[in-house]
């Protein structure tokens, strides 16, 4: 049985000014221990596909579809049987720290309180338990008596992924978790990942913008369009032979160094604009954007496809 799987989720908001639909019949599993990326552009539904994950999406969405995680059966579970495994075997790091940890409390009060709530542990045990997840982070046990505001932007999301790491999850969702710190704490967060999934067997879905923050860490990708999946494969192979022409478009964007000095690379970007949420293009959601456009792509909607080892929602692969 795989760690999690979805199964045609589809997720709406009711708003005043219409509906929005973020997901769409969005189909995927998790194996344990594997890391799994979610990229797309801005508004393409990568914090829905989250948020509901661990249900905690706002009032005003529409859910449909399935959730098993373990095989239990996540969107039609009491409230109750959801709080024991949100924030325990599936935990969440959010994409800016500085909203996650209360200013008012020294760190070593907050981020304890999962093991404390989960495990029923005393703060003392809980604070002697953290430090072991802190050094797995690269930080020394001085933080918990540190308040967050003397703390850097990229230790504050350092401690999350500790905090996050600390009920022994079996999933942890990262949302964007590196978008908010520079280059090089970036890449340190990124190295620390790496050497936490070598001892560690948890599974990640981490959640970015930037295919290449992804690749550089996930087992897989999941590349999404205005709330389709439209490639689903191992990051080995959607990095050297990409087949959607949104993933190609993804991937012609990395800045890459040149090979010699005379070379000169032109930086593409991708044409036009994410869609409208409240007008989204008929057919491909993609077709307005897409330089492999013809006239079917605009009139109907592409089914997926298995290709080799890949699903992708295209035309070009409909045969
Ligand atoms: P970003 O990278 O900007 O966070 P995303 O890919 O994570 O974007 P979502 O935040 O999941 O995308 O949003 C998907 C769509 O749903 C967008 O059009 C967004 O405006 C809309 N949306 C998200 N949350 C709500 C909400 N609470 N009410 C109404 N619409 C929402
Ligand atoms: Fe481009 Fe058509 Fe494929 Fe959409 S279905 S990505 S418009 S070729």
């Amino acid at each position: 049985m795989k760690l999690l799987e979805i199964k045609e989720l589809s997720v709406e908001y009711v708003t005043p000014l219409g509906v929005i639909r973020a997901l769409e019949r969005v189909n995927l599993g998790v194996e344990r221990g594997e890391f799994l990326g979610v990229v797309g552009e801005s508004g393409s539904g990568k914090s829905t596909l989250g948020y509901a994950i661990i249900r905690l999406l706002p009032q005003n969405a529409r859910v449909s579809g399935k959730i098993l995680f373990e095989g239990f059966d996540i969107l039609s579970a009491k409230e109750e049987q959801i709080r024991k495994i949100r924030g325990k075997s599936i935990t969440m790091v959010f994409q800016d720290p500085f909203t996650s940890l209360n200013p008012l409390f020294k760190v070593g009060e907050q981020i304890t309180r999962p093991l404390e709530v989960h495990y029923a542990m005393s703060k003392r045990d809980a604070q002697q338990k953290m430090k072991h997840f802190l050094s797995l982070v690269g930080l020394s046990d001085y933080v918990l008596s540190c308040y967050p505001f003397e703390l850097s932007g990229g230790t504050q999301q350092r401690l999350m992924l500790a905090m996050a790491l600390s009920t022994a999850p079996s999933l942890i969702i990262a949302d964007e978790p590196t978008s908010s710190v520079d280059a090089s704490i970036q890449a340190q967060i990124l190295r620390i990942l790496l050497e936490i999934k070598k001892k560690t067997s948890f599974s990640m879905i981490l959640i970015t913008h930037n295919i290449e923050v992804a690749s550089s860490v996930c087992d897989k990708l999941c590349v999404m369009y205005a709330g389709r999946l439209v490639e689903f494969g191992s990051t080995k192979h959607v990095l050297s032979d990409p087949k959607h022409p949104y993933t190609q478009a993804l991937l012609s964007c990395i800045p890459r160094p040149r090979e010699s000095k005379t070379q000169t690379k032109k930086l593409s970007a991708i044409s036009g604009n994410p869609p409208d949420p409240f007008n989204t293009p008929t057919g491909c959601k993609f077709h307005p954007r897409c330089s492999h456009a013809w006239k079917l792509c605009g009139e109907e909607e592409p089914k997926e496809s298995v290709v080799g080892e890949r699903r992708v929602l295209c035309h070009l692969y409909n045969g």
